[in-house]
């Protein structure tokens, strides 16, 4: 199974409170790559996105209250297919769960992370960033169909 990702990115990003700052920096540096692709993310970051670097960006919930959830949704549906996630490694978050579900699912559907500054920066100079790209999801269906029948 496969889905070709666009040339056309649609980005989500991501941040964990004590990472907004970092995110919203690395966005600034990258604004002029970062406006050619269509922008999403969770409530608080995208709202911090849109009035600190001026990029149109559709906010879904905020993380705690089921947004990373719905990013996750929106993978699954092939409505994000590229994500910059700063979370925090130091300190334990109320949505664990929701995180570890979403940080599942973009393995699932094999679309490009980035959870730290120094991927996030090969990433937007990658020459696949303008180029269509076919995913390599696991075909647990086929697994499953070898395993049991
Ligand atoms: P927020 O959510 O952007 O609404 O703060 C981020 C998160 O905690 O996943």
């Amino acid at each position: 199974m496969s889905y070709t990702i666009g040339k056309q990115k649609k980005i989500a990003l991501i941040a964990h409170d004590n990472r907004k700052e970092a995110l919203i920096t690395w966005a600034k540096e990258n604004k002029s790559t970062l406006r050619k692709h269509f922008l999403c993310g969770t409530g608080t970051t995208a709202k911090l996105i849109s009035e600190n670097v001026g990029l149109p960006i559709k906010a879904y919930k905020s993380g705690p209250l089921g947004g990373d959830e719905q990013i996750g949704a929106a993978i699954v549906n092939g409505e994000v297919d590229f994500m910059i996630f700063f979370w925090d490694p130091l300190t334990s978050q109320p949505h664990d769960p929701d995180v570890k579900a979403l940080l599942r699912i973009s393995v699932m559907y094999d679309i490009p992370v980035a959870m730290s500054k120094s991927t996030a920066d090969f990433l937007m100079k990658s020459a696949l960033l303008d180029e269509e790209y076919e995913t390599h999801e696991i075909d647990y269906y086929d697994k499953i169909r070898k395993e049991n029948f």
